[in-house]
């Protein structure tokens, strides 16, 4: 089986990718991992992709999909795999199909903008001990101090609300078409994002079961 898994940020993709991957018995592929595999490999698309990185650029589509067709056929790949975190845009996605062919599904976590906000605005963490709470699902007994130590909590800067809005906005724009594109390619399952993990893994595996 061969899958692709696109969701927000915040949406819970990582931990659905990891789940069907045990459970279908196929690998997991995140591209970040290949990047970083390569670098710390020091082979000599990892020193390229090193100096890339380092000098504050992209890594290149051409890059990214090279990697993508030499993991594709490695040994873990044979009962298929899940692609985790790519394509992220229009052309991105056309040459990934160009490269590696066909997809049976792609899976798409679909979460309201609203309730991303909720879930990121309202973490805060213990910089002493690295306690993470949540102010409404996951609450320190004492508002705002950590139960573990007694340490005052904060906030990522990343997770106030308008960075979160922006981040948010910056990603339906370049993953809407991708979204169009195969849902005309009749290949994408909209799963609502929304509830218990376990629940939107069995809403995932149940879908694939009727389509696949
Ligand atoms: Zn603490």
């Amino acid at each position: 089986m061969k899958l692709i898994l696109i969701g927000t940020p915040g949406a819970g993709k990582g931990t659905q990718a990891k789940k069907l991957s045990k459970y279908y018995n196929i690998a997991h592929i995140s591209t970040g991992d290949l990047l970083r595999e390569q670098m710390q490999l020091k082979t000599e698309m990892g020193l390229k992709i090193a100096d890339i990185i380092n000098s504050g650029q992209l890594v290149s589509d051409d890059i990214v999909t090279s990697l993508l067709d030499e993991r594709i056929k490695r040994d873990d790949c044979r009962n298929g795999y899940i692609l985790d975190g790519y394509p992220r845009n229009l052309t991105q996605a056309e040459g990934l199909s160009r490269v590696i062919g066909d997809i049976d599904k792609v899976v798409f976590i679909d979460v309201d903008d609203d309730v991303i906000i909720e879930r990121m605005a309202g973490r805060r963490s213990c910089s002493k001990c690295g306690h993470m709470y949540h102010i409404k699902y996951n609450p320190p007994a004492k508002d705002n101090v950590c139960d573990e130590c007694g340490e005052n909590l904060t906030q990522r800067k990343d997770d106030n609300e308008e960075t979160v809005r922006k981040r948010l906005s910056v990603y339906h724009e370049a993953t809407s078409p991708i979204i169009n594109y195969y849902k005309e390619k009749n290949i994408l399952l909209d799963i609502n994002g929304v509830g218990d993990i376990d629940d939107i893994f069995s809403k995932i595996t149940d879908m694939l079961k009727e389509d696949v």
